[in-house]
């Protein structure tokens, strides 16, 4: 990155940051900066609407800075919401060129691999329910894979690609979606922290934050893993709890591969600079964000089977980062019943990047015309309602797993 193009951003940061003082009305308020609200962001103030979004600590610091990276259509359910992720990467497509910063978008491809009859399977299904839905996807024999990534290992029997899908740097994108909403009129304020949300007479009153009172008729909740807790004192129960994800990331390494790697244990993809980042896991472990020897070995050891340059490669960096997970690992994009101008954007799990854009064309939909031109009802709180053997775990009683 040239450093013309860091400074700016870093002297925003800085101002933005150190001002204490706060505007006391906003048309709306969003709570979080990370990829879902600075999206918010953009796509209100380009309808007119006054937006002033809220953050406790810095643009893209949690969730949305710790990621993969990963984007792309395949990331939907099938019969439910890959309309919805194939519209979100249309739209990332079209805010990649506009937002005026380079984000780093590669578009080369997913490659989904099985290394067993079991997981070829997975492959197998997986290919046929996105093609079904209109998403370009090809199988690819052992062969094939290894003409197109020669430098995989031994041992893979199958694989399936979908060339629409790719990666993208998620600090950067965050960045530029705040950065352009400002310039639309957003007002961002970092380092400041909703307190609570003020509810009189079953409507929002307002926020209460470390720097004073904001009256304002229309509240977005957009703060991830921290959603539930910020909800619970107005009465309104979210299943949304924290998910860790452990990741690592190489020393700068000659071209390996331009695409996303997937196996059912780990992710990579190889970024701008020729880093390679490794992950990662889902683990029920509260709000810890430690690393832990035994997974990252794992995945060093697994990456280094799934593409052997890597396994003299000097890990540079590791981290942990909190998703907001859900039971069923789709956002809650919706109103509440009973507190007019509440809107929840948050829960999206372990593909936030990928539904980032849509949510907040949704959003954008939902405040100012109320019709949606996808349907909501994936996103609804309401499919919670009934009690399911799935719903989390109770405080004090936290397990954990781990998957990719
Ligand atoms: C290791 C890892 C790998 C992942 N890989 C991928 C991937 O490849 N592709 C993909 O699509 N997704 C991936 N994800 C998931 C994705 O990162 C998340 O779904 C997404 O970032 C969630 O965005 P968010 O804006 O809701 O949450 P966050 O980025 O966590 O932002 C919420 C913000 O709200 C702020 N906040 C909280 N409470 C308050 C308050 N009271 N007042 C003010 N501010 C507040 C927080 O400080 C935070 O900045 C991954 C996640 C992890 C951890």
């Amino acid at each position: 990155m040239p450093p013309a193009e860091w400074v700016p951003g870093i002297l925003e940061h800085a101002f933005v940051s150190t001002v204490m003082d706060i505007q006391k009305t906003a048309d709306t308020v969003i709570i979080g900066g990370g990829i879902v609200g600075c999206a918010a962001a953009y796509y209100l103030a380009a309808r007119g609407v006054r937006v002033l979004l809220l953050e406790r600590g810095a643009i893209a610091a949690e969730a949305s800075g710790a990621n993969l990276g990963a984007v792309g259509a395949s990331a939907g359910v099938p019969g439910a919401t890959l309309a919805h992720t194939k519209k979100s990467l249309e739209l990332l497509a079209h805010d990649a060129d506009e937002l005026g910063r380079p984000v780093e978008f590669v578009r080369a491809g997913l490659l989904l691999l099985a290394c067993s009859d079991a997981e070829r399977t997975d492959v197998q299904e997986f290919a046929a329910t996105r093609r079904q839905e209109g998403i370009e996807t090809h199988l690819l024999s052992a062969e094939e894979l290894r003409n197109m990534e020669p430098g995989l290992g031994p041992g893979l029997v199958e694989g399936a690609y979908v060339p629409g899908d790719g990666h993208i740097n998620p600090f950067l994108l965050t960045y530029a979606y705040a950065a352009a909403a400002r310039r639309r009129g957003a007002e961002i304020r970092e380092g400041i922290e909703v307190l609570r949300c003020d509810v009189a007479g079953g409507r929002v009153a307002g926020v209460v934050t470390s720097a004073g009172r904001v009256d304002t008729r229309r509240v977005i909740v957009a703060a991830g893993a921290w959603s539930s807790p910020l909800l619970a004192p107005i009465g309104v129960e979210i299943p949304v709890r924290p998910g860790r994800g452990q990741m690592l990331v190489t020393e700068a390494l000659p071209a390996l591969t331009p695409r996303v790697l997937r196996t059912p244990a780990i992710n990579l993809r190889q970024d701008a600079r020729g880093h390679v980042l490794i992950g990662s896991s889902v683990e029920y472990a509260g709000y810890s964000r430690e690393v832990t020897l035994p997974t990252l070995a794992r995945f060093a050891q697994l990456a280094g089977e799934l593409m052997p340059a890597l396994r003299d490669a000097r890990i540079i960096r590791t981290w942990a980062g909190l998703r907001p997970m859900t039971p069923d690992g789709l956002a809650i994009i919706d109103t509440v019943p009973g507190v007019d101008g509440l809107i929840l954007a948050t829960g999206h799990s372990r593909t936030g990047l990928s539904y980032a854009p849509v949510t907040a064309w949704l959003l954008e939909q939902l405040i100012t015309g109320g019709q949606t031109a996808l349907p909501l009802e994936p996103f609804r709180l309401g499919r919670f309602a009934a009690p399911r053997g799935d719903q989390p775990v109770p405080a004090g009683r936290e397990r954990t797993e781990e998957m990719p």
